[in-house]
């Protein structure tokens, strides 16, 4: 029968039963949908996938084929890694894991009808959403700058032809030339992500142009890892770098992308390459679906529930969720604590209480990597921070040999983790 309006409305227990109950798929299965194949969607997708043993049926939404992570992308520009060694494609978790994997943008989500619209016309329905849409720019947060400029003055915190075109950039600079990096405010992906790629460039501009100088112009009074970066930056490329912080304008910065000038407070520099990395947001799919309350999308700590619609689950960068850091460590962390969820609730599964964790490695220069970690437990305010550890300033060149091979080998099992 076609179910108009008043028909709906008629049926009465039987509509609110259509309500509440799981939306069946093909196959009867009560479905997800998950927004977003990078560090958080990947592992929720092949989490609730494999451990559901099919009894969900799981779509993930992804424009892209090859995801390249963030993480390790600072090693590329650096010299230390392949950019295809940082790449992910998502056969396996459709081939394996019976992921159904659509290449195509989320653009529309119907919190009522509980569908997701995709930008190539279908619909998709969800008993529970997962988005993980990572970042977007606050636009103006930069004067100068836009999205429309990032070919000249690239961010490069999206990985992948931003990173290469960042690094063809560096590469390209004259002899003793200038590279400014103008360094995001709080909160932002990757705490120590803009101070690692500080060394990285650094690394690279050692090798092959020895007298360029490096400038970051920093909003910031203090940033993660600061006395470690600063004692490697000593050591190993003493006199290349120089940070302005607040104190001296590094938080009132302009930038030209057609003269490839760069104002702080006032003076005016030229420079060569500019890597602007603006202020951050959550992924706009979360205005979208009307579940943001300033910049980012407030969570269940528990569960990661969005505090706005209990069928929708965030992860990651788009959260704010307390004390964990924005990285893809904590994305992975949180996504497995909602997969849990999501089973629990549409399978009946147990489910145990919420744990996480991370570490943030850096690589200073070759061989010489430091870390920050912490885990974290789900209290009803926020995730909350139970323990930490830190690297420490003056440690021996065998204990932080053994850090880096520690962070080479996070990778591969983490990168394994997300996509199988
Ligand atoms: C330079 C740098 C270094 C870093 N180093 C580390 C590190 O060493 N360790 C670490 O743990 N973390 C690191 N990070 C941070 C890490 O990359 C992020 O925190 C992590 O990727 C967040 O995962 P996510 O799932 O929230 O977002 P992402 O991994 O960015 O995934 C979001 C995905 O959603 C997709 N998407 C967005 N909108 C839509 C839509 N509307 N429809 C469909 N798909 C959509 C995107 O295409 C993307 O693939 C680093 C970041 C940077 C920039």
């Amino acid at each position: 029968m076609t179910l108009n309006r008043r028909a709906f409305i008629g049926t009465g227990a039987a509509a609110a039963a259509m309500l509440s109950a799981p939306m069946l798929g093909a196959q009867g299965k009560p479905r997800v949908v998950v927004v977003g194949g990078g560090a958080g969607g990947a592992t929720a997708a092949r989490y609730i996938a494999k451990d559901s043993d099919g009894a969900i049926d799981v779509t993930l939404v992804e424009p892209t084929r090859a995801y390249y992570t963030c993480f390790f992308s600072n090693l590329y520009i650096g010299g230390f890694r392949e950019l295809s060694s940082i790449g992910h494609s998502y056969g396996t978790l459709a081939s394996e894991y019976g992921v159904n994997v659509v290449h195509d943008w989320a653009v529309g989500i119907d919190r009522e009808a509980k569908t997701v619209t995709l930008a190539g016309g279908a619909v998709l329905p969800y008993d529970r959403l997962i988005l993980s849409p990572g970042i977007d720019f606050v636009e103006e947060s930069v004067p100068g700058w836009s999205v429309a400029a990032q070919n000249k003055m690239p961010h490069a915190y999206k990985a992948g032809s931003q990173t290469e075109l960042l690094k063809a950039q560096i590469e390209a600079m004259p002899e003793g030339g200038l590279y400014a990096m103008v360094a995001p405010p709080n909160p932002y992906r990757c705490p120590p992500g803009p101070y690692e790629r500080i060394s990285m460039v650094a690394h690279l501009l050692k090798q092959i142009n020895p007298t360029a100088k490096i400038l970051i112009a920093d909003p910031k009074d203090k940033f993660s890892k600061q006395a470690l970066f600063e004692e490697g930056w000593q050591k190993h490329y003493g006199g290349m770098v120089e940070r302005i912080g607040p104190d001296f304008g590094g938080g009132n910065v302009s930038v030209n992308p057609d003269e490839m000038t760069l104002d702080i407070d006032g003076s005016v520099e030229n420079v060569n390459v500019c890597n602007v990395i603006p202020a951050q947001k959550a992924g706009r799919i979360c205005d979208m679906a009307g579940i943001t309350e300033g910049n980012w999308a407030p969570v269940v700590p528990a569960t990661m529930q969005s505090r706005m619609d209990e069928n929708i689950h965030v992860l990651g960068d788009a959260t704010s969720q307390g004390d964990m850091p924005k990285s893809g460590y904590s994305a992975n962390s949180q996504a497995k604590v909602a997969a849990m969820a999501v089973r629990g609730a549409l399978t009946d599964s147990k489910v145990f209480p919420a744990k996480f964790s991370n570490t943030c490695w850096s690589l200073i220069d070759a061989d010489d990597g430091v870390k920050v970690g912490a885990s974290y437990e789900a209290t009803e305010e926020k995730i909350a921070k139970v323990d930490g550890f830190i690297s420490q300033t003056g440690e021996d060149a065998a204990l932080r040999k053994a850090t880096y091979e520690e962070s080479v080998g996070w990778y591969a099992g983490i990168t394994e983790d997300m996509f199988g």
